[in-house]
């Protein structure tokens, strides 16, 4: 069975970049969330970005309509019954994904591969919670989706190679590059990068330096392309605070503790980027640090 009909479950900043580097690879799309709202404002959001790949000459005005054309929204698990692969990507919460593929697995067809883009949480866990172990992968997607190149591959423990075979290929049909990682705490790329964002949280908690001070060091010193609390905000302070909690609690070792700061962020309601605030404020043209 070859994949044709992908079903995304969340259609915030990940589920719509899924479904827009989909939906350009010629694969129906079927994006699915909790209001139509949300709905709305990620297909108004794939828009804005097919729109600018055609302003810089990436791709043709006929890609973008086509592309655009083939992703259907949805509030009904049943509108998944025809997809070959459904991609979870809802908010980074065991609970949540644990009662979503309850929800899809009483709808999607026996072949039909789930994959999560959890960022953190265990595949084999999470695969357990479905009838379908040996069809469930981990398949995590990087931010933002249509530029990153890097798809990490993880296998549940009860994954099977033809479930690994379909999606490894399905990651180069989407023009994006895979990289394996075995089912550990937060994988590869979040292991080594969200406890250097949360010691930049704890530069700023301790008063070594200000947000400012901390992302130009980073930005110049270690010739990274943007801050490490800038690129927090982008993650979504919600997200970094979720995997460093899988990674303390995994891992059961102190130096993921994750800072006190962040949790008070989160706590306000201060999220990143998603939500207009969080190391920065976002509401005028020139973001402001928020400390
Ligand atoms: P987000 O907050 O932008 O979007 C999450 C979406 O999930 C929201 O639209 C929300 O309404 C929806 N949702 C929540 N519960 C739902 C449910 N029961 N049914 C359907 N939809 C539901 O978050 P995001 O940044 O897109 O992250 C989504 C997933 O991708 C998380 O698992 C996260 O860890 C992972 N991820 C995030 C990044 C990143 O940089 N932000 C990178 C890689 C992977």
């Amino acid at each position: 069975m070859t994949i044709k009909e992908i079903g995304i479950i969340g259609s915030g900043q990940m589920g719509g970049g899924i479904a827009h580097v989909s939906a350009l690879a010629g694969f129906k799309v079927k994006l699915l969330d909790i209001n139509n709202e949300l709905l709305h404002k990620a297909t108004n959001l794939i828009d804005k970005n097919l729109i600018r790949q055609v302003s810089k000459g990436k791709i043709t005005k006929e890609q973008s309509d086509s592309a655009l054309n083939r992703i259907d929204t949805t509030l009904q698990y049943n509108d998944l019954s025809n997809c070959d692969l459904v991609v979870e990507a809802a908010t980074e919460n065991e609970e949540t994904k644990v009662k979503i593929f309850q929800d899809l697995c009483k709808v999607i067809s026996n072949d039909c591969i789930i994959a999560t883009n959890t960022s953190s949480i265990s595949i084999t866990r999470l695969a357990s919670s479905t009838d379908r172990p040996e069809k469930f992968i981990g398949m995590h997607f990087m931010n933002p989706v249509p530029i990153m190149e890097l798809v990490e591959l993880i296998r549940g423990i009860a994954t099977n190679n033809e479930t690994f075979i379909k999606i490894q290929n399905l990651t180069v049909s989407l023009g994006k590059k895979s990289a394996v990682s075995e089912d550990f705490p937060a994988f590869i790329v979040n292991r080594i990068l969200l406890p250097m964002i949360n010691e930049a949280v704890y530069t700023l908690y301790e008063g070594v330096g200000s947000v400012e001070a901390i992302d130009t060091s980073m930005r110049l010193g270690a010739n990274h392309p943007m801050g490490p609390l800038q690129l927090a905000d982008f993650i979504g302070l919600d997200t970094c605070l979720a995997v460093m909690q899988v990674l303390y609690e995994g891992l059961a070792d102190s130096k993921y503790r994750p800072c006190p700061l962040l949790v008070k962020y989160v706590e306000a309601g201060w999220l990143g980027k998603k939500t207009n605030k969080g190391f920065y404020d976002y509401s005028q043209e020139v973001p402001k640090p928020t400390r």
